[in-house]
């Protein structure tokens, strides 16, 4: 489940909030249960034993492509059928035809004519990490956003954060084997590393890309008793996550239609032959291949949606023009709002200076690019109601019998309390603190330092929420030492409730050029509220957060993600630091305790957040969730 929490929009560079939404009332206020994560292959089976349960055993038939098909002449009337042939010589014979055959659709160009679809522009890696980010309490998905490439994580259950880098490029380009990761860190590689631990945390195995095409939207998607559904009709960008959830409203509609159909030709009293073919339109609905001609359907199911086999007929060609005209102008639309979100989550600028080659090194000026006031200014006006259209614009299409009065009574926030949901959104530092996450400082740039996995188990488990030495990290080059030097694990515990001592004779012992003894302090914020700042402790030296200079005698926040350099800021041919530096890491609780007693992350932080929501009241005693992972 996502919808339960914070959702939004983030800088890709810097990981700095730009938009958050509220996925949540904008679900519950409309009665609906809030946005889940399924996996492909959970919502596929989960399809295929509802066909089954309704159609009869022998209802879906694998391994049959279509190659063609002959429907009845236009205008036969209730009755009449579509005959379909497959590649090893079947043919299928049924009251319509479905073609939920994908982007590269036979049964569309059957109908309608060769077209071709549209390159996006942007090829796509994906992969599923099993990583439980420092904020999963409170954040469901991120959108990362840059210059010519984007990137998208989601918790996806079970311990596990999904991914999508986009990078514009020409269709048809392919990685070197085993070069995907290399690959993705070169693009993003000085990105946030909300991003980059997503990728190192990826085996280089289950890395996939594919370019992202999709279709213009067409105004007709029925001929006769043959229509399209889901891709076929209108495969879009996968940017709003749309494209599924409009196949299955799409499916949606058409069994109400056909249940309505059906009901009136019974009321009627039309006799015909007839009917012998819907239940394998109702499987066909999903991408299934049809009924052998001899397999009439079960009819066991009580299902609203199906009806026992009759000799009433229906007309089938009005159903589907009904079906047609109730979804083609939703799913253009969407399709619209899909290509607009590439557009911009791929063109924003945070600072001056992307995107413009040679002096893309001014973007370390920091200076605001104008384009991301307005930016702001617009998607916070746009924002809630196009969502809110996204998520409940269908929701006319829904009968009471097929609300799931249940889900309601789950969908509270998992993580937080309801009430704290206006001041999670307005206030970043808040939603920050809030993390249950042990902070850590790691070496970074530092021949021999991992900052990845060894620094981060350094501190182990009993450090909640401060801002920890990683103390055990023996560098081979001698640059840089870590505490504790002097005192052991006390030199660490000493810096938990005050200042941690970055210098040459610190806690954190650094040497270099322009290195004071005692340079830099990493301490608690003065206003109490979780937070870290570095302060300068007066050597006249200078210090750095994430490129910033700390200001004399003064101090600059810190967030999870930023470097700390000290002395000179030496930068190499591509900006970035080459100094020794430090990178201030935040960690989830139950990741670092699971690590510490080396366990994997994911059984036991779903127990966690399980026991959790049992404590809230939000899960039964018993509840055994589906994991999921997209
Ligand atoms: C990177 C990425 C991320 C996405 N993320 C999301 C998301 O988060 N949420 C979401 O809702 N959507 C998402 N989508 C979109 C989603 O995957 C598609 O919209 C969805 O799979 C479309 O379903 P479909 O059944 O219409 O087509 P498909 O899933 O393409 O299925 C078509 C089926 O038809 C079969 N077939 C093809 N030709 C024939 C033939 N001649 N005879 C018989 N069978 C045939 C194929 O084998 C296949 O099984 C994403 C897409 C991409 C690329």
């Amino acid at each position: 489940m996502t919808g339960d929490r914070v959702n939004g929009l983030v800088d890709g560079a810097s990981g700095e909030w730009y938009v958050k939404f509220d996925m949540f009332h904008l679900a519950v206020d409309q009665g609906l249960p809030v946005t889940r994560v399924i996996s492909r292959f959970t919502l596929q089976r989960l399809l295929a034993e509802a066909c089954e349960r309704i159609g009869g055993m022998d209802v879906l038939v694998n391994e049959a492509t279509v190659v063609s098909f002959e429907d009845a002449p236009a205008g036969s009337g209730p009755g009449a059928t579509v005959w379909a042939a497959t590649a090893d010589g079947r043919r299928f014979e049924g009251d319509l035809l479905i073609g939920a055959d994908g982007i590269w659709s036979k049964v569309r160009t059957s109908l309608f004519g060769p077209a071709p679809a549209t390159y996006s522009d942007y090829t796509c890696y994906t992969g599923i990490a099993d990583f439980t980010p420092p904020d999963i309490d409170l954040v469901g998905y991120r959108v990362f956003l840059g210059h010519g490439k984007y990137f998208v994580s989601s918790d996806v259950g079970d311990g596990k954060m999904q991914w999508y880098g986009f990078h514009k490029e020409p269709a048809g380009g392919e990685d070197t084997p085993g070069g995907r990761k290399a690959r993705l860190l070169d693009i993003f590689g000085e990105w946030t590393d909300q991003v980059t631990d997503l990728v190192r945390a990826t085996p280089e195995a289950d890395v996939l890309r594919r370019d992202i095409w999709d279709r213009p939207p067409i105004m007709a998607w029925a001929e006769g008793r043959v229509a399209l559904l889901g891709d076929s009709a209108h495969a879009m960008q996968p940017n709003l996550g749309q494209g599924g959830c409009m196949a299955i409203e799409d499916g949606y509609q058409l069994a109400n239609d056909l249940t309505d159909a059906v009901a009136a030709a019974r009321a009627g009293k039309v006799e015909q032959s007839g009917l012998a073919g819907l239940g394998a339109a109702l499987a066909g609905l999903f991408g299934g291949s049809g009924v052998a001609d001899d397999a009439p359907p079960s009819s066991s199911s009580s299902s609203p949606h199906t009806t026992p086999p009759t000799t009433f007929a229906f007309d089938a060609e009005a159903v589907l023009k009904r079906y047609q005209a109730s979804r083609i102008p939703r799913a253009a639309a969407i399709h619209g709002l899909a290509r607009m979100a590439a557009v911009m989550a791929s063109t924003y600028k945070a600072y001056l200076g992307e995107g413009l080659g040679p002096l893309e090194a001014l973007t370390r000026l920091r200076i605001p690019h104008p384009g991301r006031l307005g930016g702001y200014v617009a998607i916070n006006a746009a924002m809630p109601s196009m969502l809110a259209w996204v998520l409940g614009g269908n929701k006319g299409a829904l009968r009471a019998e097929d609300r799931p009065l249940a889900c309601r009574a789950f969908d509270k926030p998992a993580g937080f309390d309801e009430a704290d949901f206006p001041a999670l959104l307005a206030d970043d530092a808040a939603l920050l603190h809030r993390s249950r996450a042990t902070w850590f400082l790691t070496p970074v740039n530092v021949a021999g330092a991992n900052a990845d996995s060894a620094a981060l188990d350094a501190a182990g488990p009993g450090t909640p929420a401060v801002l920890a030495a990683a103390a055990r990290i023996a560098l081979p080059d001698g640059a840089v030492e870590v505490g504790p030097a002097a005192g052991g694990e006390a030199a660490v515990a000493a810096g938990f409730g005050g200042d941690i001592v970055l210098g040459s004779g610190g806690d954190v012992i650094i040497t270099g050029p322009g290195v004071a003894p005692r340079h830099l302090a990493v301490r608690p914020a003065p206003n109490g509220g979780g937070g870290w700042v570095a302060a300068d402790l007066g050597s006249g030296l200078p210090a750095w957060v994430d490129g910033r200079r700390v200001p004399a005698g003064g101090s600059l926040p810190l967030r999870p993600g930023d470097r700390i350099e000290l002395g000179a800021l030496a930068i190499d041919a591509k900006g970035a630091p080459v100094a020794p530096a430090w990178c201030v890491k935040a960690v989830h609780e139950g990741v670092v305790a699971v690590r510490a007693g080396g366990d994997g992350w994911g059984a036991p932080r779903r127990a966690e957040v399980e026991a959790a929501k049992r404590k809230r009241g939000t899960a039964p005693p018993s509840a055994s969730r589906e994991p999921v992972a997209a």
